[in-house]
């Protein structure tokens, strides 16, 4: 007898959300639907992290943190293949030259040396007070652009996804995505995956209080002849400098690290300082008009600005929360894998986390046979 279809409902549409319920598509024998109160085709917004990333995959893994490192290395492996030339995502990457400064005498360079082209910089090439400093083939990402793709990714494999905002979990064990819509058939699901990101501090049935905003604020520019990033390894005022670069010829200047800031619009003085230091550090990002007759100042940035960016990380204390409780409703009882807690650092372990989510997922259902 064939195995019958599971029903499996996903909380949230980001990065985390639309990765996992790929993964749970491909592994077959899955019906996925998410229901999410933001989508990546909604107008972006402070409640949808995900489209504000910078992004790039630079691990910040910690050496003792066999996890975060097993996740980040499946990632960039996906990623590599997605940014290869003739893949259909191509285009949401590029692969660039990293330079990353640091300002203490590092005994490792992070978990970073197997990345491709990998080399110490010489101390000529460091930016002012740095003292170590290693470059490499990195891959940033273009975020929109990316999550357009999971997100046809996903309703092209036959995903479904319903717009809606869940109070309690137990709402979705016991009726499953169809409670939001009108003429749905409610019914329980098989299993249910959180990946509310930030939501998970008040969604009824996880309020995770551990869980807080680091507010980060980036400044976005058309500066195609910048095809370089770039770190300044070091958190002063809550700000860490970096430039990185995106396929369609915009770079992100960064920006803020503001714990436990919840404020959901960009500051003027803050944008004003993120492009006086990068520019400071990287004055290549200057038009190439203007750096050949004179040194360039902010104001020569703003002819080429494109955008702030504001988006609030879903920090978690003790990082990403992968666990399986089953809970239950009325005459509903359903294995709830928690997936969040993600901070600064959801897509460069996206693919590796979501694949142990639903590892989580099918032992608990195979418990229950
Ligand atoms: C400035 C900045 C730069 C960053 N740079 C990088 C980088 O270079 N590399 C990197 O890997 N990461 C980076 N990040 C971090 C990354 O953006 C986050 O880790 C990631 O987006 C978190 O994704 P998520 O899916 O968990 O959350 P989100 O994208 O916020 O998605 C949460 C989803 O849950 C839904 N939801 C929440 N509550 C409910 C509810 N009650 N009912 C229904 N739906 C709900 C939301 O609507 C949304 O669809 C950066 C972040 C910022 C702000």
């Amino acid at each position: 007898m064939a195995t019958p279809v599971k029903q499996i409902t996903v909380i949230g549409a980001g990065v985390i959300g639309l990765t996992t319920a790929i993964k749970l598509q491909e592994k077959g024998g899955n019906q996925v639907t998410i229901v999410a109160e933001i989508w990546p085709t909604d107008h972006p917004s402070p409640h949808y992290t995900s489209h504000w990333a910078g992004g790039h995959h630079c691990t910040a893994a910690e050496s003792d943190d066999l996890r975060q490192q097993k996740m980040d290395t499946e990632t960039f492996h996906v990623f590599w293949e997605m940014s290869a030339p003739g893949h259909p995502a191509e285009k949401c990457f590029i692969r660039t030259p990293q330079y990353e400064h640091y300002f203490e005498e590092l005994g490792h360079p992070r978990g970073l040396e197997t990345m491709p082209d990998f080399k110490l910089m010489p101390k000529s090439a460091l930016i002012p007070e740095a003292v170590f400093g290693i470059s490499f083939t990195a891959i940033s990402f273009d975020p929109p652009m990316y999550l357009d793709y999971l997100h046809k990714r996903f309703l092209d494999a036959g995903g479904k996804m319903v717009h809606g905002s869940v109070q309690h979990i137990k709402q979705v064990v016991e009726g499953g995505a169809a409670i939001f819509e009108s003429g749905g058939t409610p019914a329980p699901p098989d299993a249910v995956v959180v990946c509310a990101g930030l939501g998970a501090r008040t969604l009824g049935g996880v309020e995770d209080k551990t869980v807080t905003s680091v507010r980060g604020q980036t400044v976005v520019l058309h500066a195609p002849w910048a095809k370089f990033g770039s770190t300044r390894r070091v958190i002063e005022d809550e700000m860490i400098s970096y430039v990185i670069p995106r396929h369609n010829g915009n770079i992100v200047l960064g920006g803020t690290l503001n714990v436990d800031d919840w404020y959901p619009l960009p500051r003027q003085e803050t944008k004003v300082a993120i492009m006086e230091k990068a520019l400071a550090l990287w004055p290549e990002i200057a038009p190439p008009e203007v750096r050949k007759e004179r040194k360039p100042t902010i104001e020569d940035l703003y002819p080429i600005f494109v955008e702030d960016g504001l988006g609030l990380r879903p920090h978690r204390e003790q990082g990403i929360r992968l666990e399986v409780e089953w809970m239950e409703s009325n005459s509903a009882k359903a294995p709830v894998v928690f997936h969040y807690g993600h901070g600064a650092y959801g897509f460069e372990s996206s693919w590796g986390s979501a694949s142990m989510a639903v590892e989580l997922l099918e032992n608990a259902l195979k418990e229950r046979r």
